[in-house]
Order: structure tokens, then sequence, then C-alpha cells
């Protein structure tokens, strides 16, 4: 595996990669302190590319004034070890200075998606995501790139951003990773104290409990699933609901309350996002009505 720091080096080697044949290239974004999650984008890109390219770039510009920017975790030599053991080619590790030798000036920002759920508690965090992700695909020219479910907002915006640009990348979106005990996999779970990573279990448990009853008919509109979610989500004393809402997917748009779920045309999504302490948890499971099949 080679790893790489600047943006000129990187072009170099992916260009003499293609001149040798040795495309796809499939990409996988992260910030890093990989987990099994980033593992299991990293095994896909493995699978379907020639030449598979990981980023780990912390991006300044998609945190805001209060968040963890300065203290999201970090370890780059245990990074380097996993990335070699799924089978990645080239890990591209920029520093802030190589991705914004100046303050950038210009900014991608996808509309209306990004104006609920995380984009309402976040201001300018899905700006910062679309902004990075283009000057990537615009460095990399990646013919595949995987995101995972787990951020299913960032999924539904970053296929907005390549359709509604043309941008020449397939965008392959990948199931969530979790925990034995359905905790999903989170660089930030290593923020969690032992009892809130115990009572962070009712993200999991709210959502596997609300598609079960989702399946077998006994839970029906979206409010009854909103009032099912929050007062699973309430059993634990330490989380505060930031949002836990029902809506379609990849459209994202709000079910009203006595809306049936089983009688909606697209796929539904029940998105969670819980803190506990200083921790902020996101969660998600997509439900397909027409086939009374869920994804948690
Ligand atoms: P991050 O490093 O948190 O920005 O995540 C990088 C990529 O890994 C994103 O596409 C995430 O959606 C994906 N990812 C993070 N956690 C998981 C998980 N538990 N399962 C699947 N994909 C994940």
């Amino acid at each position: 595996m080679k790893v790489i720091r600047t943006i000129r080096e990187l072009r170099e080697e992916l260009a003499s990669r293609r001149a040798l044949g040795q495309g796809p290239v499939g990409f996988v974004p992260t910030m890093g302190y990989l987990h099994e999650g980033h593992g299991s984008l990293m095994k896909r890109a493995r699978e379907q590319s020639g030449t598979v390219v990981l980023s780990i770039f912390v991006n300044p510009i998609q945190f805001g004034p209060g968040e963890d920017f300065e203290t999201y975790p970090r370890d780059e030599a245990r990074d380097l070890a996993f990335a070699e053991s799924q089978g990645v080619d080239i890990a591209f590790l920029p520093d802030v200075a190589e991705m914004y030798p100046q303050p950038t000036k210009t900014k991608v920002a996808v509309s209306e998606l990004t104006s609920l759920l995380c984009g309402a508690s976040r201001p300018g965090h899905f700006d910062g995501v679309t902004t990075v992700v283009n000057k990537l695909f615009n460095i990399v020219k990646p013919d595949f790139a995987f995101f995972g479910m787990k951020d299913a907002q960032q999924v539904a915006v970053i296929e907005q951003m390549v359709r509604d640009l043309n941008m020449d990348v397939r965008i392959v979106p990948c199931p969530i990773v979790r925990e034995g005990d359905g905790l999903a996999l989170s660089s930030r779970n290593v923020y969690l104290k032992p009892e809130e990573r115990e009572q962070a279990l009712v993200l999991s448990r709210s959502l596997k409990t609300a598609s079960e009853l989702l399946g077998n008919g006994s839970l029906r509109t979206a409010g009854d699933a909103r009032q099912l979610l929050r007062e699973i989500i309430s059993e634990a004393p330490m989380a505060d609901i930031d949002y836990a809402d029902v809506l379609t997917f990849p459209e994202l748009t709000v079910l009203a309350d006595d809306a049936e779920i089983t009688g909606v045309d697209s796929m539904v999504i029940m998105a969670l996002a819980v803190r506990f302490g200083k921790t902020r948890l996101i969660d998600n499971a997509l439900f397909q009505p027409k086939e009374g099949i869920s994804h948690v």
C-alpha cells in the first residue's frame, strides 16, 4: 500500500496506474479512526476495483463552532495497518494546508435535502461535506465511490449532487455495520462512557422493534412509528433526542403523522440522532413498504 500526502503525487500515481490498465478506481473517503464499518466499504471497493483509494482527512469545514474537530479521534499508524489489511492500494492522507491552501471561496451546496435532520442540527455541515467530496472526486477521479448507509442523509445528498452536476462517478451505498449488540459502529463511539455505551443500545433497539412491527402490520402510521421510537429511546435516562423522524428515502420528504407507511411508493427511512452526554449518535433503518422488508 502506498501512503501519499500530496495531491500532485496522488494524481501522478493514479495516472500511471490508469496507464497500466489498473482500473477501475474505487474510492472510500473517510475521516479515519477506522473500524469495521469503514472496512466493509474497503472490501466492497476491493471487489469491484482494480485500484482502491482510501482517503483519511478530518475536514475542518464540515464541523461547526463548538463541535469536535480538534478532539476528533485520530490514530494514523493503526489506520494504515488496518487499511493495508483490507486491500487498499493507496492511502491518501492530506493535511489541512494541502486541501485548503487558502480559505475556500467556492462551496458546493445541495438545497432542501440538507435543511432537515442533521442539516438542521448542524448548520453548514453538509456544505462542508459536499465541498470536500467534490474536491476529493476532482483529485481522485474515481469510477466508484463507496459510502455507508450509517450516514443515510449524506448518501441522499451526495447522490443528488452527482446527478445535478453530471459528475462521472457511480455512488455505491453500503449497509450499516453494527456491533454484536446492535450499536452501529462509529469513530465517535470511543467518546461514550460505559454507562452511555450501554444506554446507547436504545437506538438500534427502537429501530429494530419499529421495523418488526411495521413488517407484521401492527405499526401503521408515521406518527405511531415516531411515537414508538421516542418511547423506546426515552427508556434510557441519559438519552437526549435530537430527532426521531420518519421520511421517504432518498427524497427525504417528511411523512405526515397520519400517513400510512405501507401506502408510500418509495422507501421509508426511520432516522435518529440522540445525544448521550457530549456524544451525538446517529442511526437509521430503511423500510420497503411494497415488500414489507426492512434493513436495520
Ligand atoms: P466517517 O469516517 O465517519 O466520515 O465515515 C466514512 C464512511 O464510512 C462514510 O461513508 C460512513 O457512512 C461510513 N461508515 C461509518 N460508520 C459506518 C458503519 N457503521 N457501517 C457502514 N458504513 C459506515
